[in-house]
């Protein structure tokens, strides 16, 4: 084993779930887009904030609300120079990645967009960069656009120049490809954007776990990702927007914390990012995505993505030697996804079959069904990586395709 691939073995150490079997068999966990497992550091780190220091914060006078409120304080500084946001201000907590593009639709469609405008999302959006859009189109009189992708699960960059327009008023896109794996440059989508006055919203699911963020680099103006898709816990994530923006936008949601003065007459509400976090806020996710940060940073994502990326090109050279299997998604960019269909076989079997070896994949249309409508297939199989993963869990991938061919022939 190289010295690299070694490091990487010993880090599995750190996640105690990898360790245990399933159906008395090993568990090969590769449903990483889905959700990450979580390190020994990160669940010590929420055990430790519940037994030592839980309280609600901003509130209290006494030792541990100060506590409390530090700690998710510190969680949100590090939080912006993880993703290189110029000010600690400018991270919302939310509850995911779907809770902030909600709320950039929400709140900034609602003031930003009128009748006529137009919205441009790709057609390699999961269902919650869609979903929203369409609820405030339908409100506001805007109308969505859609940036075509080719038999490749690429963009279709000159298709997107000719959709920009004096109308279009955001564009938001998907960084990373949860159904494909492509990668969007979301450096060129934004500077085309912004020429034609429009804003800009990258939606970094599945990119913050592999990739370096630099939000001031791309130029974004908003930023999304979930907590849990990045060894950190559920049910808390990011919303990144400009302070300029965030500053001109309405509140999202009404409730304690979110403003300055209430009376029946008038309310004012608080400086950014407390406007936009209203009532008591998950905080030992935010200190628990924190702790995740630490971890990842203490890995290094250089190494981690190098690590993946070797093994995608394995996994996919050896899938692809399987007759009847197709990839879905062979973007000359792309990483960590592996979208298959087998020949004949439903996905769904192709995941029982895979359980039962203690291989974890998902299968279905990974909340992107204009994706499987483009590729006119109902459904695929997706193998999705993380550092943690291993040669040994891809064989077993491929030993369980290789079954489920035998057994449906
Ligand atoms: N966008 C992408 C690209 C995703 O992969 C996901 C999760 N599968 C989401 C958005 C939604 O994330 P969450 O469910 O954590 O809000």
């Amino acid at each position: 084993m190289r010295a690299q691939d070694q490091q990487f073995f010993e880090r599995r150490q750190d996640f105690p779930i990898l360790g245990r079997k399933v159906h008395g068999k090993p568990l090969a966990y590769l449903d990483n887009a889905a959700t990450t497992q979580k390190p020994r550091a990160v669940i010590d780190t929420i055990s430790r904030y519940y037994e030592s220091e839980n309280a609600n914060i901003h509130r209290g006078v006494y030792l541990l609300s100060q506590e409390a409120t530090a700690a998710y304080e510190s969680a949100r500084e590090r939080i912006a120079r993880f993703i290189n946001a110029a000010e600690s201000r400018e991270i919302i907590f939310t509850r995911g990645t779907t809770e902030s593009i909600n709320l950039v639709a929400s709140s900034w469609g609602r003031t930003g967009l009128k009748t006529g405008d137009e919205i441009i999302v790709t057609a390699m959006e999961h269902h919650s960069n869609i979903v929203p859009w369409q609820l405030i189109a339908e409100q506001t009189g805007a109308k969505l656009r859609v940036i075509p992708i080719d038999d490749r699960g690429q963009l279709l960059m000159d298709q997107y120049e000719k959709l920009l327009s004096d109308r279009t008023r955001i564009v938001s896109v998907v960084q990373l490809s949860n159904s494909l794996g492509t990668i969007n440059d979301v450096k060129t989508i934004a500077a085309m954007a912004h020429k034609r006055g429009a804003v800009v919203l990258a939606d970094g699911a599945q990119w913050v776990a592999h990739f370096p963020s630099d939000v001031r680099d791309w130029d974004v103006d908003f930023y999304a990702f979930s907590s849990h898709k990045i060894f950190g816990p559920t049910g808390i994530g990011v919303l990144y927007g400009k302070a300029r923006l965030l500053n001109a936008m309405p509140p999202y949601q009404g409730g304690g914390d979110m403003i300055s003065s209430v009376t029946f007459e008038k309310t004012t509400y608080n400086d950014l990012p407390h406007k936009f976090e209203a009532g008591t806020p998950h905080i030992s996710g935010a200190i628990g995505l924190g702790a995740a940060i630490d971890y990842v940073q203490g890995v290094g994502l250089a190494a981690m993505h190098d690590h993946e990326q070797k093994l995608l090109d394995y996994a996919q050279n050896r899938l692809a030697e399987i007759p009847g299997v197709r990839l879905v998604g062979t973007a000359a960019h792309k990483a960590s996804v592996i979208s298959f269909v087998l020949k004949d076989i439903h996905p769904h079997d192709i995941g029982a079959v895979l359980d039962a070896e203690g291989v974890a994949i998902r299968t279905g249309h990974h909340c992107c069904q204009p994706v499987m409508d483009r590729f006119q297939i109902p459904a695929t199989a997706r193998a999705s990586l993380a550092f943690y993963n291993t040669m040994q869990d891809v064989d077993a991938l491929i030993e369980g395709v290789r079954k489920t061919v035998k057994l449906f022939a």
